[in-house]
């Protein structure tokens, strides 16, 4: 009786007798559609909300209104961590319902919207450009991609900032940095599920983003963050997960394993290519992605960063800026 298909059937059983109802909305982005969870109770809960857009606001309104739900009725929103496609609809939500918020401290700080933002985001990420080793003609056309962090600037406002070890809700709060800064773990362990975001994915490379830091604080190792998460999540009790993409799952113990296996391959790729005398994270990830569009170069730079300052973390690479060049070697 149990084939592989009458498994995933029963975990989609199992969510629906846990009230749980999968919602997912359409996004622009190759990792496709986000997943909003909705938890049925008094009150409703939303878990994170999908982008902000006319189609994927209506498409949520539709899917709620089926189990009679509509935004003022809801009455609490998880926020599995700071990235558009989870909480895009946020502000919009909050202005049409009395919904109490749950995130992490980063989240808040995300909400409290600066004018000022969106150009020091632009210019931390025109500097990386310099330092990453990218050719002047490439970061002209690239300037103009930042100029959206400008656009994207909307407020809204956490109720309950959640913290590390801490409980809310009834769930185990665990965070879990890397993909972005704010990843949370919310842990339902009496009734065996837990809300993981993007933190453990089966249908895509979680990969670690380069970002701005906060502050005067240095710039954040993101993949060796990750990695550091995973093995953290890897030991936890986390029964049925619900992603930010893809579908449910359980067992995320193998899915982890895979992710660190896939990471692994590629950083042994990427040692073989600094051994070739590839010594800027641009030079790496123009061998890593040779055809990769423009609006991906960020994508492309982050993971040969993040696979170069892994290796150095690990003691196989050195770095040393010359010129303001980032560059990498192998380690005497
Ligand atoms: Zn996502």
């Amino acid at each position: 009786m149990s084939t592989p298909a009458a498994t995933g059937q029963s975990i989609q059983d199992r969510l629906r007798d846990l009230g749980i109802e999968l919602i997912p909305l359409p996004t622009p982005f190759p990792v496709g559609p986000v997943n909003v969870f909705l938890l049925k109770g008094d009150p409703p809960v939303l878990v994170d909300t999908g982008l902000k857009s006319e189609e994927s606001q209506r498409l949520l309104e539709s899917r709620l209104a089926e189990h009679g739900i509509a935004f003022p009725d809801l009455g609490r929103i998880i926020v599995t961590h700071g990235h558009r496609d989870h909480m895009g609809l946020l502000g919009e939500l909050q202005r049409n319902s009395r919904a109490k918020t749950y995130s992490h401290p980063h989240v808040a700080r995300q909400g409290e919207a600066d004018p000022d933002s969106g150009v020091s985001r632009k210019q931390f990420y025109v500097d990386i450009l310099f330092e990453f080793g990218v050719p002047d003609e490439i970061t002209g056309q690239a300037n103009s991609l930042y100029d959206r962090f400008r656009m994207l600037a909307e407020s809204f406002v956490v109720d309950e900032i959640v913290e590390d070890g801490g409980r809310a809700l009834g769930y185990d709060i665990h965070f879990v940095p890397g993909h972005s800064p704010s990843d949370t773990l919310f842990v339902d362990t009496q009734r065996g599920f837990s809300i993981v975001g993007d933190h453990i994915l089966t249908n895509t490379n979680p990969n670690p983003l380069l970002r701005r830091p906060e502050g005067e604080q240095p710039r954040a190792k993101s993949l060796v963050e990750y990695r550091e998460s995973l093995h953290k999540s890897r030991k936890l009790d986390l029964g049925h997960c619900l992603p930010g993409h893809g579908e449910p799952f359980d067992d995320h113990v193998s899915v982890i394993d895979r992710i660190l296996s896939r990471q692994d391959k590629r950083s042994e790729q990427v040692l073989t290519l600094v051994r070739e005398g590839e010594n800027t994270p641009y030079r790496v990830s123009k061998r890593l992605f040779p055809d990769l569009p423009l609006p991906n170069l960020h994508m492309g730079l982050s993971i040969a960063v993040g696979h170069l300052e892994l290796l150095e973390v690990e003691g196989q690479l050195a770095s040393a800026h010359h010129g303001g060049i980032l560059s990498f070697e192998k380690s005497a």
